[in-house]
């Protein structure tokens, strides 16, 4: 029977949904915690939260009794209307980060990045007249799939079948001051960038390079945005992984976690970009719903709260200790570990898709970063046991 349902299910997406994605051969069913469970009753440790969405892991009380209860009361009216909720969840957004006082919300990560590029382009013609509009992003950057955010993710295979997609990209080298400087010019708008890079590897920006890149910002009367979408909310420690640097940006993208588990993104603007943008100049019909930003809210309020920060880096630095150990002892098969708090990356030596394989079929999921990156994002509830649990597996699988 559950051998029957999963072949259906499996079947089902391999004839009817578009195959832009790989899956494994396994159908899941339900989450508890930290775990997932198969059809077929197998359960998984997992270090992907689906994509760094599920900060709070599966099941969380509050967040079910909070999708009922605003569900049973409205779950959408549009934009034409106030609801208290989006109001609530922009209120905490603004006050946990001094340097923005204004909110957008969209519906996903590359909802809002193609609105922060809106935004920095509206400002720079306000400002300075036309001709102000090139954007300048990085190596090794992922911002989304539309045809804006496509045209600064670095990687070609996800920008090149797709041409022309927005003019006015161009690329510098990430941590490295000069290339950008060389990249910057009267003409740019805005220099996007993440604190610490997802889909390019888990490369850290260096403190120094975020001061650079607001002077140089500075110096050319551009915008400097964080793509927190992936680094945000808490995954490394700080509820913003820009916190540490002292950097304050102009713009920020959140969306992933936000809440918990529902489609939401969020622009954070600050009040000198916002004076900008006027009534109907931007928009989305879902954007900021009730049911979204009710549980955005609840999460954010978890999140943001001390005591889980603190979790979140007593656990990240026993991680750490556990993955040095664990290369030390693997020292010719994991060659680098990159990133920061929960958001950790292993460099192989060979493809981190045969180790992703290779820990999925010993019980741990484990997500990739372009060819040679195991990326390791667990929900940020772990506790000790469960990076005992991984390291052993991956230990095996790595072997
Ligand atoms: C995932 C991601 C996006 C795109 O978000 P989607 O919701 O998939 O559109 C943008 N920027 C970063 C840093 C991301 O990790």
């Amino acid at each position: 029977m559950a051998a029957e349902s999963r072949a259906d299910a499996v079947q089902a997406d391999r004839d009817y949904i578009l195959q832009t994605y790989l899956k494994p051969d396994f159908v899941i069913e339900r989450g508890e915690g930290v775990y997932l469970f198969d059809t077929e009753g197998r359960r998984y440790l997992d270090y992907v939260s689906g994509i760094a969405v599920n900060a709070l892991g599966y099941g969380d009380p509050e967040v079910t009794r909070t999708i009922a209860e605003q569900a049973a009361k409205l779950i959408h009216v549009s934009n034409l209307y106030h609801t208290a909720p989006a109001g609530d969840l922009a209120r905490r957004l603004v006050e946990s980060s001094p340097a923005f006082d204004r909110v957008f919300f969209g519906n996903s990560g590359t909802e809002v990045v193609e609105g922060a590029l809106k935004f920095a382009r509206r400002y720079a013609r306000d400002r300075f007249g036309e001709g102000k509009t090139a954007i300048v992003a990085f190596d090794g950057s992922f911002h989304g799939r539309t045809m804006g955010a496509v045209a600064i993710t670095a990687r070609e295979k996800y920008r090149e079948p797709f041409m022309p997609v927005m003019p006015g990209a161009r690329f510098a080298r990430y941590n490295d001051v000069a290339s950008l400087e060389a990249a910057m010019g009267d003409d740019v708008c805005a220099v996007i960038l993440e604190p610490v890079q997802g889909e390019g590897g888990l490369m850290v920006a260096d403190p120094a390079f975020l001061r650079a890149a607001r002077e140089l910002c500075d110096r050319h009367g551009a915008l400097l945005i964080f793509d927190e979408i992936q680094c945000g909310m808490g995954r490394t420690g700080t509820l913003w992984a820009h916190e540490p640097s002292g950097v304050r940006a102009d713009l920020m993208t959140v969306a992933k976690p936000l809440a918990g588990g529902l489609p939401i993104g969020a622009v954070l603007l600050s009040q000198a970009v916002a004076d900008t943008i006027h009534v109907g100049d931007h928009g989305t019909t879902f954007g900021g719903n009730p049911l979204a930003t009710a549980v955005g809210d609840a999460v954010l309020r978890r999140v943001s709260d001390p005591a889980f920060l603190a979790h979140v880096r007593e656990v990240s630095s026993y991680l750490d200790e556990s993955l040095q150990d664990l290369a030390a002892d693997l020292s010719g098969t994991i060659i680098e570990l990159r990133g920061r708090g929960l958001m950790r990356g292993l460099r192989l030596a060979s493809p981190a898709a045969v180790a992703r394989e290779a820990a999925q079929r010993r019980g741990l999921l484990v997500a990739t970063a372009g060819d040679d990156v195991v990326r390791l994002l667990p929900p940020l509830i772990i506790e000790p046991r469960h990076v005992d649990e991984a390291v052993a597996v991956l230990r095996q699988a790595l072997k």
